[in-house]
Order: structure tokens, then C-alpha cells, then sequence
């Protein structure tokens, strides 16, 4: 039986509960183990000094124990001091420091613990209020002249380990010991999972067969070329990457060629609405503008769905497409849902596709978290009835109980922030036998456009690429978080003469408590030292509900600072804004730095950026910054973005929206995504019974039941 049949709960050990956790991760079968790879490997192949360690690093050490105390505080710790070793890897003894910490610890683990004593571990090294330290790493204690004897922890030092995507509950331990189950299946058994992607397709690769990536990865040997593993560049990586696009790359082919068959109703118009629309409006489109609105409005006039992708960068004016998009859609007599990411965007598209919108005569109703009980029975009916022309709202407009009359057009702004689930979902609602309503998904992903074409496999692409005239230029600049009193009176200046700013607190913390917090405390400072300046503070934990007015405050100009986190990040449009300090930005990716800045730059008057950063920098960090202040458009940014990056950097592309791989990285392996383009086209001819089995096969080992990838 192939290793694609066999259940997980074949395996030993596996029993109803694990396989339940499996199951939420898409693992069914044994061979979906094996393609569940690490989503990195720890690096314990070198021995770092302690000298040379940086917060952020993943490191194994080697030190000697040189004080130990119990901290009492609010969080009872231990603490452990360890130097470098006289003639240790540091050299002279003369380097770093590192403070160990251990919030639980056994008395067995504390009696270990002596002074003098030489001890290893591996953990990530953080900056502490003192001095670097590392919280809870795996110890090894060492005794002089004996690796093997008195040893209290587990071994820190198999040279490359792997570490598995997982999920509450499944420790990496777990993952290694069903990953050695499967792997030792697949050697006993080579023809139980079948090579899918023929031979001539891959050959020309020059990469390793399947069977052989697969172990490799799993099970790096010590002597695999280490970086090239870490990197992600390792042949066995790439040709797994490669499957991945390939198996990609065929479910949005079949995707476009599954919409091919489906209709939808033109709606194509006079253009009357269209006319009253643009003769309104306080300035004239730009020529790209009026180019990719004009693809739009074919696509919307013929009887196959649209499903467009327009992309532009920040400030590029994709608003005013999306408001003549949705206007030849409400004079042919159908509605419009217009999707945000946030409250805060739907709330800004509101207030000015409203405004464009309402003396045309058209209602542009919001559908919003916050409207409860009557006020929200009230808009679900004018939805239903079809008095709403366009609907604004989150993915609140995704529940069962928002009925359209009559949707003929869905445009969804800054997509990635979008499940796929959700846009599925929306989509049924205007599908009835076979019909599909129109989409257009608005994005400032800034990609070049080959790779786009190869990402977006089942859109089209229409882009803006040319910003509106009479921009005043941002000039960028990288100050150190020790000159924070200059940055402030600059703001104090910037707002006496009338200006208005914002000041972006970021934390690499996922957590929104501590997001809120950092910002909340920023503001508290702020308020201190810029007294009689109107500050306003908006987080991911204010209530939508204080939000918008706080937010339409600012707008208004009634404010004059904002203190935000990155919850601004995307379309806030306020033109008066022209300074911008972000806090702590070598924590950010190049993108959503970018994203960040395009909040200024909006109105005619010159803008500032001012880059906050924490000294001292990495050297890619540096070069980030760099990047940013040299460059302004999006896309330049992506290029340098691109050559620049090394192992181990956040990729701000991660966070737009192409995580969805989980080897692959389309930006860097651009070859192979031109192959995968090659190899989908000749899989795609063979129309046999088998071919087509085979190309669902491929989709679904790489997809499984995200086979819906893609999809909007
Ligand atoms: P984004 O593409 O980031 O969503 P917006 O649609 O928010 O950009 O547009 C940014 C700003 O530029 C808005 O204030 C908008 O009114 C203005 N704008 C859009 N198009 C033009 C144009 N052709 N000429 C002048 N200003 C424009
Ligand atoms: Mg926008």
C-alpha cells in the first residue's frame, strides 16, 4: 500500500488524540508526514563565543559558571552567569558575558548549577536589562574531561535540527519521532510513495530525486553543507520547492480554466455614472489610472467572471479605480460589497467612496463589528432589499446572515490580509448556478510583474504604475533611539507650524496586549513632553467604536500627533500628515516599512520619515535602512530587497502574503518558478485519464486540503 493510503494511526504511538492535532495540520496519511518539512533547523554545528553573540541569535554555547543567585522579585528566577572559558572559542577570556535565567527550575537543575563549573546550551540570545540573555535554554552541564558522565540535560549539540511547523500541544520531540517512523518506512519502502513529477521535467534540473530530497531534509547528514540548508538553497531543498510551485502553480491553472467555465452577467453600462463620477472628482485621473480602469470595465462587461488583480503601490490612488469599478456595476443594477482588512480601512473607504458615491444618489452603506441589535437589522435590510448600492465592511460581511439582492461585484482591498476561506465564502453568495459575481482584488504588494503573473496563476493583472502628480517627496532618515529628544521636538516644531505626524511603535511581538502596551506607553511619554500638542492613541485593543472618531479626529486635523501601532499600516489616507517617526523599524521588514512611510507623502507639502532605530544594527538590518532611505518606490524596494536578502532575515514579502508555501520562495528561487511555469504547461497537455490523476495527485500532496489556494 502507498504511503499516501496509510493513516497516521498506522504509526506507532499515534492514537486518537495526536491524531486529531495531525488531522487540524493537515496530516492524514503517512505521506503527508513526509511533506510536513521543518520550517527551519537550528544550527548547532558551531560553538559561538560568547563575545560574539547578538541579540537574535539562535546559538549554542560553551561557558563556565560564574556566579549563580535566586532573584525574588515578582517572578521568582534563577539566575546563572557564565563567561567565556580563559581558552575557550572567545579566545582571551576577555569577551562576552551571558546570562542564563530559569523561571522553573528543579532542585536537581539548581544543585547543578555551581560556580566554576563549564556548562552548555542553546537557546536564542535576548537583550536583557543588564546584559544578553537567554530564557530557558537547553542546558548540558559538562564536566571537566568527560562529555558523557554527570550530564543533567538532554544532548544540545546534533549538529543541524530540525524544527516542524506545530501546533499546541506537539513538542518538536514529538515531530522527530513520527518524522522517523515515516522516514524509516520510505527507505524500507521506496515504491510506496510515488515520484510524481516525470522524469523530464526534473532532469533538466540537475536536482536530486525525491526520495533522497525528502531524507535530506528531514534528516540533514553531518556533513550536509550547513548554510546551504539553513538557506534554503541546498539542491534536495530546491527540488522539493520545486514540486511545491509546480503542484502550485497547477491548481491556479486549473483554477482559471474551472472559472472559464463559468458565467457571469455583463454588466457593462453607458457609463453615465461613471461620467457624473469622474466630472466630480477634484482631479484628473492619471493616465494609469485611466488604463487600468479601462481593463477593468471590459472584464466587467463580458460574460465570464472577473478576477482581476490590481496592484499598485502605496498612494498610487487604487481608491478612485475601485469607485468607478463599483459605479458601472450599480448603474447595470447590482450591488457591491467592498471588503477591508480592518474596521479602520473599511471605515476610511466609507468615508470616501461615500463621499465620491452619495450625490450620485447612491447609498454606500457599513457593515461593521460594532453595529448591534436594530442598527444592524436595519442595514442587513437595506442590504437585502438592495437599497444599499455598496456595501463597506470586514469580513463581517462574510456571515451567513448578510443577504445581498442582487451582487454582481465583490472588490477586495489589500487581499493578503484575506483567508482564503473567507473570500470563498463571499464568493458563494453571489454564485447561483454557475454565476459568479465580478472581483476585483486591489493590492500594494509590490512584486514585479512576472512574478506576480506566476503567483496570481488564476488573475489577471492590471498595474498602476505611476503615482498622481503633485507629491511632495519623503526624505527618509535613520536616527538612533539615543537622540530620541531631538525626534520629539522635531515633532513639537513640525506640529507648531501646523503640521501633523505620526509616531509608530512596533514590537516584533505577535502579541496585541503587548503591542497596545508599548503603544500606550509611548503616548503616556509623549504626553509629558509635548504638552499643549492635541495626541491622540489607537491600537489593536482601542474599541473600533473610539477608534474611527479618534481616526476622523486626526483626519480633520484636530489632532495633531498620532501615536499608532502598525495597525495604520495600510491606506490610512490623511494628505495633511507629513511626518512620520517609526520606532524600533529594524524590526521590520522592507515592506511594511514601505507600507508605513506611504502615510506620508500624500498632500503637496514636503514629508519626513524618520527611522528610530536601536543601536547597534546588524549589517542587513543597516543595509534595510539604507535601502528604504535611498529608494521610494515599492518597487525598487522589492529589487533591492530581493538582492540583498541573507538567511535568517525577515522577509517582508512573508508577511504579504506568500507564506502560503512552505519551502518554496518565489522571490528567490525565480528560476525554478519559471520552470514550475514550463512544467505546469507541459503537464497541463497530457489530458489522458492518468495525466490528469496525476496533476490531482501532485496538487493534493502539496496542497491537500488547501487545494483551494488561490482562490477568490
Ligand atoms: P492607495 O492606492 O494607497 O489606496 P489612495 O486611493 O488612498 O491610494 O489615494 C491616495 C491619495 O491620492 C488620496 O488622497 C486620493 O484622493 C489621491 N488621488 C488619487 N488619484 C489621484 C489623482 N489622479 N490625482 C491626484 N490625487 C489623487
Ligand atoms: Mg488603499
Amino acid at each position: 500500500m502507498g504511503l499516501d493510503q496509510i493513516p497516521v494511526t498506522g504509526l506507532k504511538r499515534v492514537g486518537p488524540k495526536l491524531a486529531e492535532r495531525l488531522h487540524k495540520l493537515g496530516i492524514h496519511r503517512v505521506a503527508d508526514l513526509l511533506f510536513h518539512l521543518p520550517a527551519r533547523y537550528q544550527d548547532r554545528s558551531r560553538l559561538r563565543s560568547l563575545g560574539e553573540l547578538r541579540a537574535g541569535d539562535e546559538a549554542l554555547v560553551e561557558g563556565l559558571i560564574a556566579d549563580v543567585q535566586i532573584a525574588q522579585g515578582r517572578r521568582r528566577s534563577l539566575k546563572v552567569w557564565l563567561r567565556d572559558e580563559p581558552h575557550g572559542p572567545g579566545g582571551h577570556g576577555a569577551g562576552g558575558g551571558l546570562m542564563l535565567r530559569f523561571f522553573h527550575f528543579s532542585r536537581v537543575q539548581l544543585e547543578a548549577m555551581r560556580v566554576g563549573r563549564r556548562l552548555r546550551c542553546f537557546g536564542e540570545v535576548r537583550q536583557g536589562p543588564q546584559t544578553l540573555e537567554m530564557v530557558h535554554p537547553e542546558v548540558q552541564h559538562r564536566l571537566e574531561g568527560d562529555d558523557d558522565k554527570g550530564d543533567i540535560g538532554t544532548a544540545v549539540d546534533a549538529p543541524l535540527t530540525p524544527i516542524y511547523p506545530s501546533t499546541e500541544g506537539l513538542q518538536q520531540i514529538s515531530w522527530r519521532a513520527l518524522t522517523d517512523q515515516a522516514l524509516a518506512l520510505l527507505s524500507a519502502h521506496p515504491d510506496a510513495l510515488m515520484d510524481l513529477v516525470p522524469p523530464e521535467i526534473v532532469a533538466p534540473l540537475g536536482l536530486p530525486a525525491l526520495h533522497e530530497a525528502i531524507q535530506r531534509v528531514h534528516r540533514p547528514p553531518a556533513d550536509a553543507q550547513v548554510q546551504a540548508l539553513v538557506e534554503r538553497t541546498h539542491p534536495a531543498c530546491l527540488r522539493l520547492a520545486f514540486d511545491e510551485m509546480l503542484a502550485h502553480q497547477l491548481a491556479l491553472r486549473r483554477l482559471r480554466q474551472e472559472r472559464r467555465q463559468l458565467t457571469a452577467a455583463p454588466l457593462a453600462g453607458k457609463g453615465h455614472l461613471r461620467s457624473r463620477l469622474l466630472a466630480q472628482l477634484p482631479f484628473a485621473l492619471t493616465s494609469a489610472q485611466r488604463r487600468v480602469a479601462d481593463e477593468i470595465s471590459r472584464d466587467m462587461a463580458g460574460t465570464r467572471p472577473m478576477m482581476r488583480l490590481l496592484q499598485g503601490d502605496v498612494g498610487s490612488g487604487k481608491t478612485v479605480v475601485a469607485a468607478l469599478t463599483a459605479v458601472q456595476a450599480i448603474e447595470c443594477g447590482r450591488q457591491v460589497a467592498l471588503m477591508a482588512p480592518t474596521e479602520l480601512l473599511a471605515e476610511q473607504h466609507l468615508k470616501s467612496i461615500g463621499g465620491w458615491l452619495g450625490p450620485l444618489g447612491i447609498q454606500v452603506a457599513w457593515l461593521s463589528g460594532r453595529h448591534k441589535g436594530a442598527e444592524r437589522g436595519g442595514i442587513l435590510v437595506d442590504i437585502a432589499s438592495g437599497d444599499a448600492g455598496v456595501v463597506v465592511g470586514t469580513h463581517a460581511l462574510f456571515q451567513a446572515e448578510v443577504r445581498f439582492a442582487e451582487l454582481g461585484l465583490v472588490i477586495i482591498d489589500e487581499q493578503h490580509r484575506f483567508g482564503v476561506h473567507q473570500r470563498m465564502a463571499l464568493r458563494e453568495k453571489g454564485a447561483g448556478e454557475g454565476r459568479l459575481p465580478h472581483q476585483l482584488i486591489m493590492t500594494a504588494t509590490p512584486i514585479p510583474r512576472s512574478l506576480a503573473m506566476a503567483l496570481y496563476a488564476d488573475l489577471d493583472l492590471s498595474v498602476i504604475d505611476e503615482p498622481p502628480p503633485g507629491r511632495g517627496a519623503v526624505t527618509t532618515a535613520a536616527v538612533p533611539d539615543s537622540r530620541r529628544e531631538e525626534v520629539i521636538e522635531r515633532v513639537r516644531r513640525a506640529c507648531a507650524a501646523g503640521r501633523q505626524a505620526y509616531w509608530v511603535c512596533t514590537l516584533v511581538e505577535e502579541s496585541e496586549a503587548l503591542q497596545a502596551q508599548a503603544a500606550e506607553d509611548a503616548a503616556a511619554d509623549l504626553h509629558e513632553r509635548l504638552q499643549g500638542l492635541r495626541i491622540g492613541l489607537v491600537h489593536g485593543r482601542v474599541k473600533a467604536a473610539e477608534r474611527g472618531p479618534i481616526m476622523a479626529a486626526f483626519a480633520a486635523g484636530e489632532l495633531d500627533l498620532l501615536v499608532a501601532t502598525t495597525v495604520i499600516e495600510v491606506g490610512v489616507d490623511v494628505p495633511d500628515a507629513s511626518l512620520i517617526i517609526i520606532e524600533n523599524p529594524e524590526r521590520l521588514g522592507l515592506a511594511q516599512l514601505h507600507q508605513l512611510r506611504g502615510r506620508v507623502g500624500r498632500g503637496p507639502v514636503e514629508s519626513y520619515c524618520l527611522l528610530l532605530y536601536h543601536a547597534p544594527l546588524t549589517a542587513p538590518a543597516r543595509e534595510r535602512l539604507d535601502i528604504l532611505r535611498r529608494e521610494t518606490s515599492g518597487f525598487a524596494i522589492a529589487d533591492a530587497d530581493l538582492k540583498m536578502r541573507g538567511a535568517g532575515e525577515v522577509l517582508g514579502t512573508r508577511q504579504a502574503g506568500m507564506a502560503a508555501f512552505r519551502l518554496a520562495d518565489p522571490l528567490r528561487d525565480k528560476e525554478l518558478v519559471q520552470a514550475a511555469q514550463c512544467g505546469a504547461d507541459l503537464l497541463l497537455e497530457d489530458d489522458s485519464p492518468a495525466g490528469i490523476e496525476g496533476v490531482t495527485a501532485l496538487i493534493h500532496r502539496w496542497l491537500g486540503e488547501r487545494e483551494d489556494y488561490g482562490q477568490v
